[in-house]
């Protein structure tokens, strides 16, 4: 059986869904893409017609005005809509899809626009409304969240017969010959680096000040990196998903030049995200730093290197202390050729894809609001490699 879809959202990795699911022809009949601008939903569309041969409709949408999106839905009647937008957006576009009976999927967690805070809590507060519609919505479908809470299910039904330690560690080795660039939206993902670190220890969170704990990490095909402790929205799933977890933390690499400049951008105000008043006019500091930097999508050509993600697991197995890491590495240039995008947005956008196909064809199915280590891992791992993100196990 074959499905509609609509992707949300016209930035790095809504370009890389909307190849994908063009790419899906045996899954996906009918492909649209719909963002704010429509000048970057038609250049992206464009691009998929030369590189995919296949012709995808597109629409302007805010998704933030429920109406209009529910009478978009209503028209064109997806199976369901993949939300490549921005946190902001993600209540809003549950609501349109409760709305009119469409299945639901997103990379990132929901986040108030005023305050610097993201947690589940808003989204699984749909648990009974997305039930009671005989829904699904699939939380987190990029790769960190995504494809690391899938590498962590599969640890748990293939690995460990307990997983005690878990340690998601991400590096971009990758370069893009940028004084500062941020890989994905600037605003969210300096949001993010600049909050307190938190990770889970014993049933309790510990936090930390930011970017104050690190570590050296061997990453398979990048080398020896220094990572930094940071909170990330998959780790408060999964201490609730994991059964036997005594610990679970998030590292992350960053250069020493990426750190310096965001120092002095957080010493002169420039990252706070409360308005300022300027000339008679309030500004929002780190929007329009936002309008400064490099757009993410344009780092694309000329990007070298390889990012390196993975899950270092460690528990038991037949009363053995064991110790494993799953792990994906992708190559900047390799997804340039393949899709006009750098690594990042690809390691997002094709784990969407999957977890989009596995709800379309039913590999994946419930109702009701659902993490992706709630499902089983064996379909997603064996779909997302053969899309572009092979993984690997490796003992440690
Ligand atoms: P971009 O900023 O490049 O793209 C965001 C897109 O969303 C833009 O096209 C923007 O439109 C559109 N948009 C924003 N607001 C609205 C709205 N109200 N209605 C309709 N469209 C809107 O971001 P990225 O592509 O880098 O990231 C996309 C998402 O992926 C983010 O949520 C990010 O957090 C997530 N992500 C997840 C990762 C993971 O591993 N799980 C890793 C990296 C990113 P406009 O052009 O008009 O601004």
């Amino acid at each position: 059986m074959s499905s509609k879809v609509l992707i949300i959202g016209a930035g790095g990795v809504g370009g890389v869904v909307a190849h994908k699911c063009a790419a899906a022809r045996d899954v996906f009949s009918d492909v649209m893409l719909a963002s704010r601008t429509l000048s970057k939903v038609t250049a992206i569309a464009a691009e998929v017609e030369q590189l995919q041969g296949r012709r995808i409709q597109t629409a302007q949408i805010d998704a933030d005005d429920v109406p209009a999106l529910t009478r978009l839905l209503r028209d064109y009647q997806p199976k369901l809509v993949i939300n490549v937008a921005l946190p902001y957006q993600d209540l809003h576009i549950m609501d349109a899809c409760l709305e009119a009976g469409v299945d639901y999927l997103d990379t990132a967690n929901y986040e108030p626009l005023d305050v610097a805070k993201f947690e589940y809590s808003w989204q699984w507060a749909y648990q009974e409304r997305f039930k009671a519609r005989g829904l699904m919505a699939l939380l987190g479908s990029g790769f960190d969240p995504g494809v690391t809470n899938v590498y962590c299910a599969y640890a748990q039904k293939h690995l460990l017969d307990e997983v005690h330690y878990v340690d998601i560690v991400d590096c971009n080795g990758g370069s893009h010959g940028k004084a500062f660039a941020t890989n994905f939206n600037p605003e969210i993902n300096i949001r993010e680096i600049t909050a307190r670190g938190r990770y889970w220890e014993q049933g309790e969170w510990k936090e930390t000040d930011p970017l104050s704990v690190s570590a050296m990490f061997d990453y398979p095909g990048v080398g020896e990196r220094k990572s930094f402790l940071l909170y990330h929205e998959e780790l408060e799933s999964l201490a609730k998903n994991l059964r036997g977890l005594k610990r679970i933390r998030f590292w992350m690499t960053f250069g020493e030049a990426y750190l310096k400049h965001l120092e002095v951008l957080g010493n002169v105000g420039m990252t706070r995200i409360d308005e300022v008043m300027y000339e008679g006019k309030g500004v929002i500091p780190i929007r329009f730093l936002k309008a400064l930097l490099p757009d993410p999508a344009s780092l694309a050509a000329g990007y070298s290197g390889k990012t390196s993600i993975g899950c270092l697991v460690e528990g038991v197995k037949n009363g053995e202390r064991k110790r494993h890491l799953i792990y994906n590495i992708c190559d900047h240039a390799e997804t340039y050729k393949e899709v006009r995008a750098q690594a990042v947005s690809y390691t997002t956008g094709v784990p969407a894809v999957t977890g989009a196909v596995m709800m379309a064809t039913g590999k994946w199915r419930g109702e009701g609001v659902f993490n992706m280590e709630e499902m089983d891992p064996d379909p997603f791992l064996a779909d997302v490699a053969t899309r572009g993100l092979p993984w690997h196990v490796e003992e440690r």
